[in-house]
């Protein structure tokens, strides 16, 4: 913050506890829990401008804007102000691990070989538990209010891997919200060892995941027996009341998602399946793609979109330039009203050498990637709703009776928003500034050496 900042004069209001009047703050529509107020201004983007009332750590009212004034008041001028955001897609146990492990080649081959290297090598509950930490801490930094984790839950790692994130998740209680999902290829569901996993999962409060490939394989071949794994990995869910997130066809061909659509009508599991990537989906036909499309509407499957990482993975050929952006057709899924997120995915690890779990960064990227824009319409609401419904979470939106856990943004409109990274965000978390500063890469520096 530079002195002509006036965010040192805003924080200072917002360190008592009591009740706070945010005069004029803007808020796209898009991530209030209900109707925009009588007589609230509407602008072109779609914001709202309203005063928001918070009370003991909860939002107590929220009205058209009024005149400034009052001892509770701070006068916002028309900033924005947004929810804490939910990243719903992400993997804590891998991140971090850059420098440490094997250079990958920014391919989705040399990712897996590479991870598999470093997880073999390091992944104890120290390790674990150290990245995990530094992970979650950035998250917290840029006002990240809930994650949905997938974990490595190869046999042999899966105990060590869940062990560590039951203690993250107990240490960040009431600050960020934890979910995790099992990982592995589909092929571990086959044998004994997949009823095992499931159990551990259950044991966790966790949901039943997996990637649409074989051990060792890519996605788009080498699943003959899909239909089979798919069937085996419901019924171990179903039998467990679990849900179901899974990894589907993260390539520019492959053929997975109608599989696992049409399992989750052939197991009564519509509404309780998420899938991430589904890039293949982008390069079908525009016939075939929308049969597919009704085909997940049919399965009330919901998707999760990682832009960032699907950019770097996909159509990847050293020395050629890529000719196609990886991610899936998000406007056409949400027009068949299919519920879509867009998320981080994986951090400064084999997958993705960049990133810094702050979903503002990706939610700006995605509406660039996307073409989310003119109009904008609801596009926040990749970033707020979306997520907190396919986590089944009260959050990412700003609504009377809610947490009053908000960002307030030095940005008057979505360009804005869009334009700056906002690091100097104003974070309030139950109406209590609670800006904290970002872990220092320095805290991992034996890594470069090891
Ligand atoms: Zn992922």
């Amino acid at each position: 913050m530079n002195d002509l900042s006036p965010f040192p004069r805003l924080a200072a209001r917002l360190t008592r506890p009591g009740r706070i009047r945010l005069a004029k703050a803007c808020v796209p529509v898009a991530l209030l829990t209900d109707d925009v107020p009588d007589d609230a201004r509407v602008d072109r983007n779609g914001s709202a401008l309203v005063d928001i009332l918070i009370e003991d750590g909860r939002i107590a009212t929220i009205t058209a804007a009024l005149a400034d004034g009052g001892d509770d008041t701070v006068a916002l001028d028309g900033r924005h102000v947004w929810p804490l955001l939910i990243d719903a897609h992400a993997h804590l146990d891998k991140g971090h691990t850059m420098g440490r492990a094997p250079d990958s080649g920014g391919t989705h081959p040399g990712a897996r070989a590479a991870t598999t290297a470093d997880r073999l090598a390091h992944w104890n509950a120290e390790d674990l538990l150290r990245r995990m930490e530094f992970g979650l801490a950035t998250a917290d930094a840029h006002g990240v209010a809930a994650i949905r984790t997938h974990l490595d839950s190869h046999e042999g790692q899966a105990e060590i891997t869940w062990n560590a994130f039951a203690k993250v998740r107990e240490r960040w209680k009431g600050r960020i919200v934890l979910q995790a999902a099992g990982l592995v290829p589909l092929d571990a569901y086959s044998g004994d060892y997949g009823a095992r996993l499931a159990d551990i999962v259950a044991g966790h409060g966790g949901l039943l995941g997996g990637v649409t490939r074989a051990s060792g394989g890519t996605h788009g071949s080498g699943l003959d027996d899909i239909d089979l794994l798919l069937d085996q990995l419901f019924v171990l869910a179903k039998e467990r009341e679990l849900e179901v997130d899974l990894h589907v066809d993260e390539a520019a061909q492959a053929d997975a998602l109608p599989h696992v659509a049409r399992a989750a009508i052939r197991h009564g599991y519509e509404g309780r399946v998420t899938c991430g990537h589904c890039c293949s989906l982008a390069l079908l036909g525009e016939r075939e793609l929308r049969d597919t499309i009704a085909l997940i509407a049919d399965a009330g499957l919901s998707l999760i979109t990682l832009p960032t990482v699907n950019m770097y993975l996909q159509d990847r050929e050293a020395g050629r330039t890529p000719r196609w952006r990886g991610v899936t057709p998000v406007q056409e899924l949400r027009a068949a009203g299919i519920p879509v997120a867009s998320a981080g995915d994986n951090c400064r690890d084999p997958f993705f050498a960049y990133g810094d779990h702050d979903m503002l960064d990706t939610w700006r990227q995605a509406v660039r990637i996307l073409h989310l824009d003119h109009p904008y319409a609801d596009a926040p609401a990749l970033a707020g709703p979306a997520p907190a419904g396919i986590m089944g979470i009260d959050a990412g939106t700003i609504g009377v009776g809610r947490p009053a856990d908000l960002m307030i943004l030095e940005a008057w409109s979505l360009d804005q928003v869009i334009s700056r990274p906002h690091a100097d965000r104003v974070i309030l978390r139950k109406g209590m500034l609670a800006n904290r500063a970002l872990p220092s890469y320095s805290t991992l520096a034996d890594f470069l050496t090891a």
